[in-house]
């Protein structure tokens, strides 16, 4: 039995983590949330490197992945030191734990440690993030590349899933958008690959698998869905899908959020291909999906 520690848990990728890996009788799961850690989840507040120390000594994980973060650029620039203690100083305490421990960490990361003006970005492409979330999620990956304990970063774009709230997801939370009929202004500049958080799940659980069989994985991988989309182009997609006028949809090309962001992070994937581990999600299914197992959603559908 492989003893698995999700940080994040309760979080969107984290419940998709925690959620595959239950699939797998194979795994014993350590869920770990913060605010919204209910029962069968442990409440760990990772800023408190004491209690990430002990945690780890007392369950002795044979695998961390650590999801937990601030990821919202926004919040992260009106916050910094809110972002860098849960980016970069929690994950510096539970490096120095999984080293003492000798567990495996699986740091997840961004495509905005890019600048976007040079797409696509492999896993060996110089990193220059644009906003202070990628900065601080950069800091988190250079902390877990100077332990030299052959951990594993992995990158990743927009993600979209079965949600609790719409803002839980930059994607999801576009429905507002498509349903309110009012003149929308919606991003039609920045390039994403929105990737579906159950695919991410699955390529994950083959990472583990292939680390604990005795092949090991260690320094950058991304992971992405094939193709690319502005915010504008998702909302036609799903407008499309769910047989909504997107009318009222207006295409702009000047940013309007406070935190800069990147352009195109179009990330390519050629590590985790060479492992055979490739996203298996389009958009359109994906999105399908994810509307389906969110009840907010539906219930705003269903108005
Ligand atoms: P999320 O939904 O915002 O979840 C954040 C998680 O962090 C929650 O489980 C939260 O727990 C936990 N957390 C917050 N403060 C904590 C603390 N002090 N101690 C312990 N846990 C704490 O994030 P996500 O969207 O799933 O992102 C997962 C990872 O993917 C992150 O590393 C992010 O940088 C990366 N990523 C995300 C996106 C995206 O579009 N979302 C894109 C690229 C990369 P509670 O809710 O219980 O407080």
């Amino acid at each position: 039995m492989v003893k698995v520690m999700v940080t994040g848990a309760t979080g969107l990728l984290g419940r998709a983590v925690v959620a595959e890996l239950e699939a797998h009788a194979d795994f014993e799961v350590l869920a770990c949330g913060y605010s919204r850690a209910v029962q069968g989840i442990y409440r760990l507040d990772l800023t408190h490197c004491s209690q990430v120390t002990a945690f780890i000594k007392t369950h002795q994980p044979d695998v961390i992945v650590h999801c937990a973060a601030e990821r919202r650029p926004d919040v992260s620039e009106q916050n910094p030191a809110a972002a860098l203690a849960l980016n970069a100083d929690a994950t510096r305490s539970l490096t120095q734990a999984a080293s003492q421990s000798g567990a495996w960490l699986l740091y997840i990361s961004t495509d905005y440690v890019f600048d976007g003006t040079t797409p696509p970005y492999n896993e060996h492409s110089a990193t220059n993030p644009v906003n202070f979330y990628g900065d601080s999620k950069r800091q988190g990956e250079m902390i877990v590349t100077e332990a030299k304990q052959g951990f594993a970063i992995l990158r990743l774009p927009i993600l979209y899933g079965a949600v609790e709230t719409l803002p839980e997801s930059a994607v999801m939370i576009l429905l507002h958008q498509l349903l309110d009929k009012n003149e929308q202004l919606v991003d039609d500049r920045a390039v994403r690959s929105p990737t579906s958080t159950a695919d991410i799940a699955c390529a994950i659980v083959q990472m583990i698998q292939l680390q604990t069989a005795g092949e090991p994985l260690s320094g950058h991988y991304h992971f992405s869905a094939s193709g690319s989309m502005s915010k504008y182009q998702m909302l036609l997609a799903m407008g499309d899908l769910l047989g909504l006028s997107t009318e009222h949809l207006k295409p702009v090309t000047s940013p309007t959020d406070s935190a800069k962001r990147p352009h195109d992070c179009s990330l390519s994937c050629e590590r985790l291909a060479s492992l055979s581990i490739q996203s298996n999600v389009m958009f359109n299914s994906g999105i399908e999906k994810a509307l389906q197992q969110s009840p907010a959603a539906m219930a705003l559908l269903k108005k």
